[in-house]
């Protein structure tokens, strides 16, 4: 490998000439300690940052091995160091130096959430953080000497800082891996106890604004859970109080419901529920609220495509014939798509759903007696979730935690509720039974037959093309709930547990890999999103890169779960799915 003289004669050379004459330094470079990778350069100084990465071998860094022992530990210990990283960027190591993007350096580091990400990868080997740099131009001419500067000095001392057990606070490391652990530990037991949620007591759960998912500092409510529902789970370390077992609201399998009146703290709950999926930072508020993997949030989402679902569970009988059982349209209807957004939950493995009245359809919900009376049951095609939720649990054991307000019938069907006062959760299982007994209700069920559970749906690779224009694969994360894909957006507002624009892109890049590789006109959607679990698992996030480059930068990914990835693909416009799992002939 060439060494820092070398680079620097590199530099020196190309000093002033055209920007593409960055080119030349596309390579390895061994920097003393550390190598330096230049995988990809940037066009110009305007384009996207130039693709970078920097490996420090293990025996330099000297991590202590019991941080990174475990896939867990593994995991946590590549996202902390990832947010050094971006600490010590944001210390002044990134700076301009020139025009455009010059200057500019970047890593992918996570927010609240700790999320297996592409950001820096430990082995036992080496450890490697990727970045983005943007080379030094005046006007679209190299500027050398700040291109020196940069890699040969700045970038060197940035990993340096960042990677280096010596240079890395070690209590406050094992605290946060452990703390990673700690909540995986208490999701492990969450089945075994017949849970859904844990959430343990002195959680914040509000949030600072609507627009930052930092916890509210401003006098919170700490949750307290009511005795009733109150368990204990074991930790797999001390917290770095000294404890090792928390108490809090243990959220039974079944049907809870949290009412209570406006502006309570219900949807807070139920939010802190549906990010409980993912391990949160140490300080969160929220680390200590740990969910059943399987959880997804339902809600109601006119506008969106659905692809041959068969939602004749909620809906049958639509007016003019038209069949439910492969439900195809190009603009649901509010009580449409939330039945669509369950199916497709089920048919990708969810365990438990989670539904907020603020974003249900009122008649997807429930249908009282009074309207019952006037609209006669053949006249509505709609069987409501109310009618459906106990079977959704017997038939299917599929749990549902429901915030609702404003309607009472569903006492009736719920196994627990729960009552947000002041934004603190009681126990009101009792007295909603004996309400409902006392008041009983005229309503009936409108279910007319039994619930089904999906039948199977095959995705036809050809409906998906990732290609525009002269590129054979353009795909990227517009935002947070956009996808690029080929001439094709892909709209995610209505898929509430993304969390991070990684994960937007690893799932682009994800159905992109599993037409290639899985969908063959026989896998089923659920056996294709098992396929995909499996290779990441096995291979990491690095085998999204769509251009397939072994050891080179992969781009910015974020680890996404099943339900998301299956949640793009039935929104992506072109989207074709066969019931038919047998071989499918490409149409003429
Ligand atoms: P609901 O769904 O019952 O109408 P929300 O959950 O939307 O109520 O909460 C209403 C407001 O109260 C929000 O601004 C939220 O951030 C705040 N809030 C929720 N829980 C707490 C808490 N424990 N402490 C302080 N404020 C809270
Ligand atoms: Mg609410």
């Amino acid at each position: 490998m060439p060494g820092e003289e070398e680079l620097r004669r590199l530099i020196r050379r190309i000093d002033g000439r055209g920007y593409k004459a960055y080119r030349d330094l596309r390579g390895h470079f061994d920097l003393a300690d550390l190598s330096l990778h230049v995988d990809h350069v940037q066009g110009d100084p305007f384009a996207a940052p130039s693709k970078l990465r920097v490996r420090v071998s293990m025996a330099r860094a000297s991590l202590p091995a019991d941080w990174y022992g475990t896939r867990v530990r593994r995991i946590a210990l590549e996202d902390l160091l990832a947010r050094r990283v971006r600490d010590a960027i944001e210390r002044g190591a990134s700076r301009t130096r020139g025009s455009g993007k010059s200057g500019v350096i970047r890593v992918d580091a996570g927010g609240q959430e700790v999320l297996e990400r592409s950001a820096v990868r430990v082995c036992g080997d080496w450890v490697e953080v990727r970045l983005e740099v943007g080379l030094p131009a005046a006007g679209r001419r190299v500027l050398g000497n700040e291109a020196e500067a940069l890699l040969c000095d700045d970038v060197p001392a940035l990993a340096r800082r960042a990677l280096l057990a010596e240079e890395i606070p070690a209590d406050e490391t094992r605290a946060f891996v452990d703390c990673v652990e700690n909540q995986e530990a208490v999701r492990a037991q969450l089945d075994g106890m017949g849970l859904v949620a844990f959430v343990a007591d002195g959680s914040v759960l509000p949030r600072e604004s609507g627009a930052s998912d930092r916890p509210l500092v401003r006098d919170p409510v700490p949750f307290e859970a009511p005795e009733a529902l109150r368990v204990g789970v074991r930790l797999a370390h001390p917290t770095e109080d000294g404890r090792t077992e928390l108490s809090g609201l243990g959220v039974p399998k079944g049907i809870t419901l949290i009412v209570g009146g406006g502006y309570h703290g219900k949807s807070t709950l139920l939010r802190a529920i549906e990010r409980g999926v993912h391990p949160h930072i140490p300080g969160d508020g929220r680390e200590w609220v740990v969910s059943a993997p399987g959880l997804v949030k339902i809600r109601a989402e006119d506008g969106r495509r659905v692809e041959r679902v068969d939602i004749r569970s909620f809906v049958s009988d639509l007016p003019g014939g038209r069949p439910t059982n492969a439900f195809s349209s190009e603009d649901a209807s509010g009580s449409t798509s939330q039945a669509a957004n369950i199916v497709e939950a089920l048919e990708a493995g969810a365990t438990g759903l989670l539904l907020d009245e603020d974003t249900s359809a009122t008649n997807f919900m429930v249908r009282d007696a009074r309207m019952q009376a006037l609209i006669h049951a053949d006249d509505e095609p709609i069987t409501p979730f109310i009618d459906r939720v106990k079977e959704l649990h017997q038939e299917l054991g599929v749990s549902t935690v429901l915030v609702m307000g404003g309607c009472g019938d569903y006492f009736e069907v719920a196994d627990t509720v729960i009552r947000m006062r002041d934004f603190r959760p009681e126990d009101a299982t009792t007295e909603a039974h004996r309400i409902a007994a006392e008041h009983a209700t005229p309503r009936h069920s409108d279910a007319r037959r039994p619930l089904s559970a999906p039948p199977a749906r095959v995705p036809v690779a050809h409906s998906f093309d990732a290609s525009r224009g002269r590129r054979e694969v353009k795909i990227d994360a517009r935002s947070l709930d956009e996808i690029l894909y080929g001439r094709e957006t892909i709209d995610l507002r209505g898929v509430e547990q993304l969390v991070d624009r990684s994960q937007t892109r690893a799932i682009g890049h994800a159905i992109h890999l599993a037409t290639e590789r899985f969908m063959d006109g026989r896998r089923t959607l659920g056996e294709v999103l098992d396929d995909l679990d499996t290779l990441l698992d096995a291979e990491g996030l690095d085998v999204l890169d769509p251009f397939h480059r072994p050891g080179q930068h992969p781009g910015s990914y974020a680890r996404p779960r099943r339900f998301e990835i299956a949640a793009a693909i039935n929104r992506l416009r072109t989207l074709r799915m066969s019931s038919d799992p047998s071989p499918v002939r490409s149409p003429a």
